[in-house]
């Protein structure tokens, strides 16, 4: 497309381990291509600045009268702001730092009213997938396009006990096929019918702005590490009634406002009410901050040039493994679905796991193989039974025309110059 031409033009932002090189088994060596960004994305060099900077006036979080122990303090609460303006944040929605995405989400299921029932797709990544399992959980068949996903979730819905909470969970953007999820429109569905949902924007966040007013999500979650902040943090951010109503995720200081011996002999405590009630422990302040930075450093190099930029990479990928033609891209929704930089595939007669190696031993290009924590949906994919536990990749190259057990995927993102993806396609 036109804008894909132009945005060829702009530069990757610069981030770290961009001029590490490592070693060929055919002899030499070279600029490693790291194009796992899905699993976890480099720093942006102004993410690293920024907390090498802070660094050395490193101090306690909201347990210190020292000035460096105020000025982390003030780093950590104004780390909160920045989040809750790069998500778009309604009034009164409380941000919480937790440790990753499977934290986040946990901690809301461990929230969520006793008689909540649940609905999330059987496509989604297991952090999505499995913390519901002490709520009543129905897990929903894979839909074959976005519509048929809000169908199928409405008919889910109409068929509920209208008068119990629910909650629904849904990812943003998928990290087997990239392919983006409709958000809106099934968050419409959820409050049509008196259910909330939480989004799991772990893939979404890195790669599109994400406005909890305009997708009107209860809840939004997503991970440091994806988000070039790859320093031990995460978010879980929305409506503070769940939160305040219930027990703290964990249990200990910084989440206590008053403890008190009790005549009986026993402990009363008053738990804050603020996000600092699932904050328990000395929180982890470069982490935060470091998600702050990346949310500004994102902000400011603007979604628009990000995303054109990215769509031209995307294309170049498709387009260079359409050219192979052993090789079958997974997907969902159909060729057409917008997505993100990340696309999985199989590759007929290979194995996938000896390919991703062989892609690292001889092209020093980094993908992942396997099921990426998302067994169901890639066996769905590759056309296995998905109620079968199998195995998670086969010990022997798949012959030719035999069905593979795992696959191959490559993501990419801010930080991926042409030559990365150039490389990528070459060595396909
Ligand atoms: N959801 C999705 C869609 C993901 O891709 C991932 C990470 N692969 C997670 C949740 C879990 O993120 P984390 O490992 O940072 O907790």
């Amino acid at each position: 497309t036109a804008d894909s031409a132009d945005a060829c033009c702009a530069e990757p932002l610069p981030v770290l381990g961009r001029d590490v090189t490592v070693p060929l088994v055919t002899g030499g060596e070279v600029t490693y291509a790291a194009l796992d960004y899905a699993a976890s994305a480099p720093a942006l060099q102004r993410v690293w600045d920024d907390v090498a900077a802070y660094a050395p006036y490193y101090g306690s979080v909201h347990r210190g009268a020292g000035y460096l122990s105020q000025l982390s303090t003030d780093l950590f609460e104004q780390s909160r702001v920045t989040v809750a303006e790069f998500l778009d944040c309604r009034e009164g929605d409380q941000v919480v730092f937790t440790r990753s995405t499977t934290d986040s989400l946990n901690l809301l299921a461990q929230v969520v009213p006793a008689d909540c029932q649940v609905f999330v797709f059987e496509t989604e990544h297991h952090a999505s997938l499995l913390p519901w399992r002490d709520t009543q959980v129905t897990y929903l068949n894979a839909p074959r396009t976005p519509a048929q996903a809000v169908e199928t979730l409405e008919r889910a819905l109409a068929d509920r006990d209208p008068h119990g909470p629910a909650l629904v969970c849904v990812t943003g953007a998928s990290n087997v096929t990239g392919e983006l999820w409709p958000v809106r429109e099934l968050a419409a569905a959820a409050h049509a019918h008196g259910a909330r949902i939480v989004l799991d924007a772990a893939q979404l966040a890195p790669h599109h702005p994400v406005s909890v007013r305009e997708l009107d999500v209860d809840w939004v979650a997503f991970s440091g590490h994806k988000l070039y902040a790859p320093f031990g943090s995460g978010v879980l951010a929305g409506r503070a009634d769940w939160l305040q109503a219930a027990e703290p995720y964990l249990a200990g200081g910084g989440a206590s406002r008053t403890v008190a011996r009790r005549a009986d002999g026993g402990v009363d405590v008053e738990w804050h009410t603020t996000a600092a009630r699932h904050e328990a422990g000395s929180p982890n302040v470069i982490g935060v901050y470091s998600i702050a930075s990346a949310c500004k450093a994102l902000t400011e190099a603007g979604f628009d040039s990000l995303v054109a930029r990215e769509r031209h990479l995307i294309d170049t990928v498709r387009a260079g493994l359409a050219e192979v033609p052993e090789v079958r891209v997974l997907s969902l929704f159909g060729d057409d679905a917008p997505r993100v930089g990340v696309i999985s595939f199989v590759v007929d007669g290979w194995n996938s796991s000896h390919f991703a190696a062989a892609l690292s031993a001889e092209y020093g290009i980094g993908v992942r193989d396997g099921l990426f924590c998302a067994h169901p949906l890639v066996r769905t994919l590759l056309g296995s039974d998905p109620q079968d536990p199998g195995e998670c990749g086969a010990p022997e190259p798949a012959a030719p025309g035999e069905r593979s057990l795992n696959a191959i995927r490559v993501s990419f993102g801010a930080g991926t110059p042409d030559e990365h993806v150039e490389r990528f396609v070459g060595a396909v």
